[in-house]
């Protein structure tokens, strides 16, 4: 079966926008041709000049299943990530329970996350000092790396009971395995003992705002981690990823540490490059997330620093709380850190990042597909529009414009920041593996495919 999805633009270098013809054979990409190329096909769609992208890959979801699924779970996460041109996600370890932190665990989880699956999913694997107490931890690390999990999670600094953090001399040991095996390590980069002290200082003198809160949390804690972990790449060689990444003096040693050849990279997150301190302050715990968001010169080092190629990708960091009761509980403490993302990050990023002018359309294929493809050990077969890799496809339609509504959104639990926004491009189709899994059409009409046909993808894995 042979479909031809033609009028269509595809991207190229810089803003470039290069008409294209695409041959979808199964579940692949069979040829790439002019607009004018005869070829014969079994069905053709139209796509009304649509912007076709590689599908977006979100490397950073927690979608809470099993353990929270009062919060999220993988059903209702995927089939927010396909409303918002999002084929593959990579879920976190950590807020399932029971984490992913052995071979056991990990099948356990598949069976029930791979059936409610709407588009393409991988996991990351985890190591929490709980872990550590067991003795054959080591070995356990190694199976997890075997079962294809795309790359291995650590905190510095973790709030979570069941997924606590690690000390640098253990991460030191554990990174000696992955550099062994080729595997990124994902860091929760902030310094634990500069956010207890700054913590214990707000709490003494009463302090319970939003900006209690962000002073909780200061870019030294950021800073001081980011150092700590470019030591520990140049003690073991190792690849580390400093994930959600909020403070741009942070990114520069990132920066900084790459030029001198270590393996360092870092991401940051959609409410880093939207939002700073002075929202905070406006809009409390529906933007409280952990690091919290910084300053202006931040925000706009950020953006600087994602055009440059300083940043490696983008990921939502997509955490629901339950809406209201975790989000309101009374004081910002107890409120809920992290919001839900996946079904904006593109959006969001092709608004205020291509159409604003910040970033090329080059880049934003580079941050939200290219770049994660790779990092994830998945790069030959996702991350480009190319004869022979996967048919997934983010479909923007550039010229309309729309206004978020966290009630429009798809996922459990409906709040966001960005609600009121008005954002330019919106999704029209998203194709994963070759099958439309969403449509949006002109007057806001929207199909889902009705089988979940998401795929469990392993790092390095023969396609
Ligand atoms: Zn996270």
């Amino acid at each position: 079966m042979k479909i031809l999805l033609h009028n269509l633009v595809i991207s190229g270098k810089a803003d470039e926008r290069r008409p294209a013809q695409l041959l979808v054979e199964g579940e692949r990409i069979d040829a790439v041709l002019g607009p004018n190329e005869g070829v014969t096909s079994d069905e053709r769609i139209d796509l009304g000049g649509a912007l076709v992208l590689p599908g977006a890959i979100d490397g950073h979801v927690h979608f809470d299943d099993p353990g929270f699924t009062q919060r999220e779970d993988f059903g209702t996460g995927t089939r927010a990530a396909a409303a918002g041109g999002v084929t593959m996600v990579v879920d976190m370890p950590c807020t399932s329970l029971p984490p992913v932190t052995s071979a056991a665990n990990l099948a356990g989880k598949l069976g029930i996350i791979a059936p409610k699956a709407h588009v393409d999913f991988m996991l990351w694997g985890g190591v929490s000092s709980n872990v550590l107490q067991n003795s054959d931890w080591r070995g356990q690390l190694e199976e997890l790396i075997d079962a294809g999990v795309g790359a291995i999670k650590v905190y510095l600094l973790s709030g979570m009971e069941t997924f606590r953090d690690l000390k640098p001399e253990q991460i030191f040991e554990v990174l000696k395995i992955t550099a062994q095996r080729g595997i990124p390590v994902g860091v929760h980069a902030e310094d634990r003992r500069i956010v207890e002290a700054a913590k214990s200082t707000v709490l003494a003198r009463g302090g319970d705002s939003p900006l209690d809160y962000a002073a909780s949390r200061p870019a030294e804690g950021e800073i001081a981690a980011a150092r700590t972990l470019r030591d520990l790449c140049r003690q073991t060689g190792a690849r580390i990823h400093v994930v959600h990444i909020a403070s741009y003096e942070a990114l520069d040693i990132v920066t900084t540490a790459r030029s001198e050849g270590l393996q360092l990279s870092a991401e940051t997150c959609p409410h880093y490059l939207l939002f700073t301190d002075h929202d905070l302050e406006r809009l409390g715990a529906l933007l409280k997330t952990a690091p919290v968001v910084k300053s202006q010169q931040d925000m706009e080092g950020l953006w600087r620093g994602l055009e440059a190629g300083e940043l490696l990708f983008v990921a939502s960091d997509h955490a629901a709380g339950v809406w209201p009761e975790e989000k309101k509980t009374g004081s910002i403490w107890t409120d809920y850190g992290g919001v839900p993302g996946v079904e904006l990050l593109l959006p969001a990023l092709y608004s205020e990042g291509v159409a604003k002018g910040r970033i090329t359309l080059e880049r934003l294929v580079e941050i939200t597909s290219r770049a994660p493809a790779e990092f994830f050990g998945v790069g030959t077969r996702k991350g480009r529009i190319k004869k022979g890799y996967d048919a997934d496809f983010s479909v923007i339609n550039e010229g309309s414009t729309w206004t978020v509504r966290a009630s429009e959104l798809h996922n459990k639990n409906r709040y966001t920041p960005l609600e009121g926004m008005t954002l330019e491009g919106r999704i029209q189709e998203t194709w994963v593996r070759g099958q439309r899994v969403f449509a949006r059409d002109e007057s806001g009409h929207e199909d889902f495919s009705e089988q979940p046909s998401g795929r469990f993808i392993t790092r390095g894995g023969a396609s």
